[in-house]
């Protein structure tokens, strides 16, 4: 079976195209430089990848970019999307690569016959920030959506993309006929496959890398390799449907400074909240309709643990 997978080399879809080519699946990826080696070396060496991947060079920004490689695919996988938390132009950095980069992806795949499924990689960022209050008795689930003006008027762009870039997707698919699944992870962490480093596992190299205080905040967490393993899952069980929010655990930092300190007492680990306000409290949520998917969720001590491993064996620190 030939699949797509966009924005390849990032952290999660590296994951996705080691798990496709381990299933057997032909992989056409797409990555906006095919002559940058940091962006593809990892990706061409990895099991499978001689005979059955093949690296396009595409950009979320223009269009009919991906028509060449969604064509002949029975399942794209649309991962590409920047991840930033701070910008100074939003617009320009975030809301028009994450929207209009979607709806391009979506266009190129509603002219292709063969497409059964199209699996979208948004984010706890198109769920949960809606302003309602977050109290420890809280269960968030799918049938929450992030509100625009929200986000806008929090300034939170990166939110804001995840969030117009996920309607968008529901609209276009309403209005063309075509099967959209969303996966929605929150904080992904785990080990890095690609040399570079991404935003969500800078968290972890900030919190065992001399930083004195830590953020009070909380995180939902979630492991890479579950992120991956559940895009799959939605492609192939006919029956998966709408969207699956993708938390394993929800922890105060606090509580994973506490975890890395019983994983390795040794590491340079902070001692201080960077503020002193009541810590915010660890609602929860919902892993039902993940179950149904059949997504078995790492334990947080696993993924914390061998996202060391990797930040170590990668000399971040
Ligand atoms: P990375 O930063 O590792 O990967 C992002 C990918 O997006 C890169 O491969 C990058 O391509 C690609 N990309 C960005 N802008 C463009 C563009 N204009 N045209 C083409 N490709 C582009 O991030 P992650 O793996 O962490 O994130 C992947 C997806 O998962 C994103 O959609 C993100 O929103 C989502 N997500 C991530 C979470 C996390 O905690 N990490 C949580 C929830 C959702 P290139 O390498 O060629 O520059």
């Amino acid at each position: 079976k030939v699949v797509c997978v966009t924005g390849a080399s990032g952290f999660i879809a590296s994951w996705l195209v080691k798990l496709l080519l381990q299933r057997g699946y032909t992989v056409k990826a797409t990555v906006r430089d095919p002559n940058d080696q940091k962006k593809t070396e990892h990706l061409l060496s990895l099991d499978g990848a001689k005979e059955r991947l093949h690296l396009f060079k595409a950009d979320l920004l223009a269009e009919a970019s991906f028509d060449p490689v969604v064509d002949g695919c029975e399942g794209v996988f649309h991962t590409a999307s920047p991840a930033l938390l701070s910008s100074t132009n939003p617009q320009a950095e975030l809301i028009e690569p994450a929207l209009k980069g979607t709806l391009n992806v979506l266009g190129s795949c509603v002219k292709v016959q063969s497409i059964k499924r199209v699996v979208i990689t948004s984010s706890m960022a198109a769920v949960g920030f809606n302003g309602k209050p977050l109290a420890a008795d809280v269960i968030i689930d799918e049938s929450w959506f992030s509100d625009p003006a929200f986000c806008e008027k929090t300034k939170l762009w990166y939110m804001l993309s995840k969030t117009l870039a996920e309607e968008a997707a529901w609209k276009f698919a309403k209005e063309k006929g075509i099967d959209i699944i969303t996966i929605n992870p929150g904080w992904v962490i785990g080990p890095l496959l690609q040399p570079t480093l991404n935003l969500s596992v800078e968290l972890v190299l900030k919190l065992v890398n001399g930083t004195e205080k830590f953020p009070n905040k909380t995180y939902r967490l979630v492991d890479v390799r579950d992120v991956a393993n559940a895009h799959i899952l939605a492609f192939e069980n006919p029956s998966a449907t709408g969207r699956y929010c993708l938390v394993g655990s929800v922890k105060h930092c606090s509580e994973i400074v506490k975890m890395l300190y019983e994983i390795s007492p040794a590491l340079n680990l902070p001692d201080k909240c960077a503020d002193d306000k009541p810590f915010t409290p660890t609602y929860q949520v919902s892993k039902e309709r993940t179950q149904t998917l059949g997504v078995k969720y790492t334990p947080l001590e696993v993924s914390l643990k061998d996202t060391i491993e990797s930040l170590k064996n990668k000399n971040f620190f």
